[in-house]
């Protein structure tokens, strides 16, 4: 008789329990350890929480913005900031109750406290119940990551913040001075402006988003001057302090911002101290991560880690496809290596910046060329109807063969937009394939297959040059 394999997983969050519903599926006995409560950050603090209070701000924005559409209202529009707040922390809860209740009824054994490696094939649980070890002959670190702080800009909860300590609020900030605009600063700078707040954005570098498609993020840097936030670009925060009810953020160049309320969204560091990883022979690299390869094995035989901790690509979708390729390869299932050039992504403001595959500056640099067409949404009959004036969809495809490999899209629900790009991507259809499908008319869609269209000419004028 086969002896079951025991499998036990360090962190909750989606690297986690998407890995210990895969493992339980195999036949595995699974224990998943999880300190702050299953869903992890995923769900308590970070993508669940967020796009709860943005899908708020997006009726706030669209509301503000239909007088063209012939909507006319008496009176103020204004967001009852508790009760939104209330409503994201109760659906938070709900979302990780019901993730709970899924890996019970899949026999999963759920601890609550915290776990480390106790060498290879042990893991310590450390509970209120007191220390157990747990034998394992395969063992997944997936303990996410929390937010960095600078060292002169402590949060205190209340005024200088996170962004898991934002829900605490009750009241909207007259003034959220938003420190970075990588994804997390630009969502929230944009959020709050929609809710109502006045916003600053301090960025360090030329533009918002600069790891997003230039483009893309032009439009949006255009969009939120013109609802009125001040974009700081090039300035770098240095400190940030309390003034009684205010709150004072330092550049280095000695310029000062003066607001109600800082929210620091400037990146993230990995949990991954104090989890026995060195004793274990688990490599971590010069920024704390966990090395792994793309099936998520570790330095160390029988480890896997999964997720955040490893630094990979932070998003929800790349840590559970990689807890749930560690499992498959472990328990011996078919396997795949993780592949980075098929993930889509999406930045969730409003506009919202969907992205899958090869970027702007791969395809700039790309031997032999890459054909591009970029579609401004202006044109779109959908978008006219609408009033969407904002986006654009761009397509890259291969000279030659018209194989689609990546491509951007900016304009509301571009998370649901990006779809048909993402099969593209995956599938190497051509932008011939992608034409000749029907879209609805009119649809914002109806764009992804004109882009298409207009590519089966300039992939021959690429074949001639
Ligand atoms: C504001 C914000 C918004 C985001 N929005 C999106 C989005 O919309 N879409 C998207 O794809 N990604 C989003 N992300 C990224 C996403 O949240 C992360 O990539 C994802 O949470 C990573 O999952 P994980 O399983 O690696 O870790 P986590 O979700 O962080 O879970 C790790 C868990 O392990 C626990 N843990 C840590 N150490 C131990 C220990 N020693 N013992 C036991 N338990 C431990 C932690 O408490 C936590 O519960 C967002 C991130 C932020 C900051």
């Amino acid at each position: 008789m086969r002896r079951v394999t025991r499998v036990v997983i360090i962190g909750g969050g989606p690297g986690g329990y998407e890995a210990a519903l895969v493992a339980a599926q195999l036949g595995g006995e699974v224990t998943l350890i999880d300190s702050d409560g299953i869903g992890g950050s995923a769900v308590l603090t970070d993508c669940v929480p967020s796009k709860t209070l943005i899908a708020t701000a997006e009726v706030m924005t669209e509301v503000s913005e239909s007088a063209e559409l012939g909507i006319r209202f008496a009176g103020d529009l204004r967001v009852d900031l508790e009760a939104v707040n209330q409503r994201v922390l109760e659906l938070a809860a709900a979302q990780s109750a019901d993730i709970a209740e899924r890996l019970a009824r899949e026999q999963v054994t759920l601890l609550r406290g915290r776990g480390r490696l106790d060498g290879t094939e042990a893991v310590i649980a450390t509970t209120e119940d007191g220390e157990q070890r747990l034998p394992a002959d395969v063992t997944l670190i997936a303990t996410g990551a929390h937010p960095r702080v600078l060292p002169d800009a402590v949060p205190d909860g209340e005024r200088i913040l996170t962004w898991t300590q934002v829900y605490g609020l009750t009241e909207l900030p007259e003034k959220l001075i938003v420190v970075g605009s990588g994804v997390t600063g630009a969502e929230f700078a944009g959020a709050y402006s929609a809710l109502g707040s006045e916003v600053a954005l301090v960025s360090s570098r030329d533009r918002v988003l600069p790891h997003e498609d230039a483009d893309a993020a032009q439009v949006l840097e255009d969009v939120f001057t013109r609802r009125g936030m001040q974009v700081l670009s090039r300035s770098r925060a240095q400190s940030v302090a309390r003034d009684g009810d205010q709150v004072v953020v330092t550049l280095t160049d000695g310029r000062t911002v003066t607001g109600s309320h800082c929210l620091l969204a400037v990146g993230s560091i990995p949990n991954t101290d104090a989890l026995g990883l060195a004793e274990a022979g688990v490599e971590l690299d010069d920024g704390g991560f966990v090395k792994v390869d793309r099936v998520s094995r570790t330095s160390a035989r029988g480890v896997y880690a999964a997720g955040d901790c490893t630094g990979v690509l932070m998003l929800a979708s790349v840590a559970a496809m990689q807890g749930r390729i560690a499992m498959w390869h472990a328990l011996g299932d078919r396997v795949g290596p993780l592949d980075l050039s098929v993930v889509s992504s999406n930045v969730f403001t409003a506009p919202e910046i969907a992205t899958v595959g090869m970027n702007q500056q791969q395809a700039d640099t790309a031997v032999p060329k890459v054909a591009t067409v970029t579609l401004p949404l202006e044109g779109n009959a959908r978008a006219k109807m609408q009033g969407i004036r904002d986006g654009f969809v761009k397509v890259f495809c291969l000279p030659v063969t018209g194989i689609i490999v990546g491509g951007v899209v900016v304009a509301p629900r571009a998370s649901e937009l990006i779809h048909p790009l993402a099969i593209a991507v995956a599938e190497r259809l051509t932008v011939d394939q992608l034409a000749e499908s029907f879209t609805v008319y009119p649809s914002i869609s109806g764009s992804l297959a004109e882009a298409a269209r207009r590519l089966h000419l300039h992939g021959q004028e690429l074949r001639g040059s």
